[in-house]
């Protein structure tokens, strides 16, 4: 699917808003520029976060029975209420079913849907559920820590506040001994 369309005039009008002029030197390639950041930023609405899991999965070697935990992915989204970036790590664990998940595929699959609108809250369950739907494990479990900017750098302004969220499915929902496990590696 092609990427989303930005219209410079946009960012004109932004730069008049802000008090600055459109027409200063410096700023006449800005437009143009910031609608092709946005595209890249934003290019998250032209995936599909299942396909991209379906794409490389491989049958689960019926001998591996533990949980497989990728940590520290890299988290930069943008809330939907602000506009405004949140950035921190998303761990993801899963306890394999019948198949095992392409360990970049789920990296891809977090960044397209952080390249939408987000709220954290459901960031973080759209990647489990994109999991689930994809592969059928026995069990996922979702971690996000995020600093939002528009809490950080306006409003109330606490640059040191982070904010966790989980989402569970499965066997990491009944199983707290094994959720905990997960949390213990992330040092949650
Ligand atoms: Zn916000």
């Amino acid at each position: 699917m092609p990427s989303p369309t930005f219209p410079p005039a946009v960012y004109q009008t932004l730069l008049a808003a802000s008090g600055d002029d459109p027409q200063r030197r410096d700023l006449l390639g800005t437009p143009e520029r910031a609608a092709r950041a946005h595209a890249d930023l934003f290019a998250g609405y032209t995936e599909n976060p299942v396909a991209l899991l379906r794409s490389a999965m491989e049958p689960n070697d019926p001998r591996h029975s533990g949980p497989v935990l990728l940590r520290n992915l890299s988290l930069y989204s943008h809330c939907e209420h602000h506009i405004l970036p949140m950035d921190g790590v998303v761990h993801v664990a899963y306890r394999p079913g019948p198949w095992i998940l392409g360990l970049s595929k789920i990296a891809r699959a977090v960044a397209a849907l952080a390249a939408q609108l987000q709220s954290q809250e459901r960031l973080t369950r759209e990647i489990a559920d994109a999991i689930n739907t994809a592969a059928t494990p026995e069990g996922v479990l979702v971690a996000c820590v995020a600093r939002h900017h528009c809490m950080a750098h306006r409003g109330v302004r606490q640059t040191a506040a982070d904010t966790v969220t989980l989402e569970s499915r499965g066997s990491f929902l009944t199983d707290s001994a094994a959720r905990q496990e997960i949390l213990t590696l992330c040092r949650i």
